[in-house]
């Protein structure tokens, strides 16, 4: 049997993202999924500022965009009384190349990387399931079950479990799930309406009852919206008759017509490892949660421009495999603290104690709209939701004070300090005066060095004058210090950082 660098399995956002990552730095693979095509409803519609700027390396975020819209504003109404509005536009100017929120459905965003891959000469194998996996010595033996049912033993030195939330990857690792399920259930439809519906990108009707999103979808008076079952409603096999005086209620709009409904349960859980080995977990096989803030996509694009490098370091050099650890060290925390947050916001807004109503009845409608319109909030929610502050000091990779962390994008001329993140290599830089030392260490070990000429920009942005930074390839800063490149050279020595690029 011959041996793959990577099995991908699954065939997701996670799964396609990971195979354009290890297709542009060179690492060949094979990606299999059971499903016969790729998925055709919307699912998460947000994409957030640090996967834009993944995308941007990846040289596609100018296609992603033009498939989606910017969110403009999020309405908030009370029995269809209109009680304030977000605006977000260009709320993070100055902290990403992409300052804004985008809404693309994931079926289309999954369409676009399906193009990219198959420009790369890359197919998906369809209709093709692992049934089970076996570690050895050198890799993994996975069982497949191909489109006619015949089964195949694919060997691959490391196999990249992106098949969702009930993978078989991680069951297959006895990799352990833990967490909950909430009590709540929750619906989603796509319907046609009547009445007047407030014009947010978003419109959120909250109620001390009820809470439902509404959505425009392409059409006339079209609609995704979401939202809790209401309490009364106790069947399980539910259609959405069963909710529509509530939903009808609550908006006070008319629904004219249901193209599609379901019903679903949020789950709350991490994966205990996410690397078993040669076997890793992605997305929603290593995490889920509710979907407060949009992040649960995002996290698993994140995941795969984490580990990608990092298996292409492993098969093409003598890298120690410990930068393997690495990524559970940085994305189970992540994930984890990302867990935690989501869960206590969710939890109060579909709470049906006193507190919860009191959230859905008074601060969503009245206080929020109002602390949105303080200069500083709508900052703070970009920060916090768009994943640029994702950082990982405790990770083995993180040398010195305030590594870890992404490197601060600031705007140089023309152009930003970005634009050197495309070359998807391991990159130094310095913003003010290098070093002699640093550019010996440059021209010696082939890792570029880009100057910058110090602004005031980049003092903002949080860029420290004179320091050496190494950016590691997802655009992360591995080693940031202030002098001689002594011991950026050990670092680079460390991870054998020149034989990489
Ligand atoms: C109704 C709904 C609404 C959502 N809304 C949002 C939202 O607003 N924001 C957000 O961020 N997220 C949202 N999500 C979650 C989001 O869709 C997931 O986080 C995302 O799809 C995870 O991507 P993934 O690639 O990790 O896994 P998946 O999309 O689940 O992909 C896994 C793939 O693996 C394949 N597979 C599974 N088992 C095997 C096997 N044994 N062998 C081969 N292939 C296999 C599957 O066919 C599938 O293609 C929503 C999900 C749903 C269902």
């Amino acid at each position: 049997m011959t041996s793959n660098p990577v099995l991908i399995v699954g065939a997701g956002p996670t799964g396609l993202c990971l195979a354009l990552w290890l297709s542009r730095l060179g690492v060949s693979f094979r990606i299999i999924d059971q499903a016969s095509g790729p998925g055709t409803t919307s699912r998460a519609i947000i994409v957030h500022a640090r996967t834009l700027e993944m995308y941007q390396s990846l040289g596609i975020a100018e296609d992603i965009i033009s498939h989606g819209s910017k969110l403009e504003n999020v309405t908030i109404a009370q029995q269809g009384q209109i009680k304030g509005s977000l605006k977000f536009g260009n709320v993070g100017t100055g902290l990403s190349p992409f300052p804004f929120i985008l809404f693309l459905p994931q079926d289309i965003q999954e369409r676009v990387l399906i193009d990219h891959l198959s420009s790369a000469g890359i197919t998906i194998e369809r209709s093709t399931s692992l049934e089970s996996l076996r570690q050895t010595e050198h890799g993994a033996v996975a069982r497949v079950r191909g489109k006619d049912g015949e089964h195949e033993g694919i060997v691959a030195s490391y196999v990249a479990g992106c098949d969702g939330a009930r993978s078989t990857v991680r069951k297959s690792s006895g990799i352990k799930f833990e967490g909950g399920t909430y009590e709540q259930r929750f619906f989603v439809s796509d319907v046609n309406v009547e009445g007047h519906i407030p014009t947010g990108d978003v419109n959120i009707f909250a109620s001390g009852r009820d809470f439902c999103i509404a959505i425009p979808l392409p059409g006339e008076q079209r609609y995704r919206v979401l939202g809790l079952v209401p309490e009364d409603v106790k069947e399980d096999d539910l259609d959405f008759s069963d909710i529509q005086p509530a939903v009808e209620n609550n908006t006070k709009l008319g629904i004219t017509k249901v193209n599609w409904f379901s019903t679903y349960s949020v789950h709350h859980r991490v994966a205990s490892q996410f690397r078993d080995l040669n076997v890793f977990l992605l997305g929603d096989a290593a995490h889920v949660h509710s979907p407060v803030g949009g992040q649960g996509m995002n996290t698993g694009l994140g995941d795969a421009g984490n580990l990608a490098w990092k298996l292409a370091t492993c098969l093409k050099s003598k890298t120690d495999r410990a930068i393997l650890d690495t990524y559970h060290q940085e994305r189970a925390a992540f994930a984890t603290e990302l867990v935690n947050s989501t869960d206590r916001i969710f939890t109060l807004v579909q709470s049906r104690t006193i507190m919860g109503t009191i959230v859905r009845s008074f601060m969503l409608p009245y206080v929020l709209p109002f602390a949105f319109e303080l200069p500083w909030i709508p900052t703070f929610a970009f920060k916090k939701n768009s994943q640029i502050q994702i950082s990982h000091p405790q990770s083995d990779l993180s040398t010195g004070k305030g590594a870890g962390s992404r490197l601060p994008w600031v705007e140089v001329g023309d152009s930003d300090n970005y634009e050197s993140l495309r070359s998807l290599c391991w990159i130094m830089h310095v913003y003010g005066s290098a070093s002699e030392e640093t550019a010996a260490l440059s021209s010696e070990s082939g890792v570029q060095l880009y100057r910058f000429k110090w602004s005031d920009s980049m003092s903002k942005a949080g860029l420290i004058r004179d320091a050496v930074y190494l950016v590691r390839p997802d655009g992360y800063i591995g080693f940031l210090e202030v002098g001689s490149g002594q011991t950026a050279r050990d670092y680079m020595s460390r991870w054998n950082i020149a034989d990489l690029n």
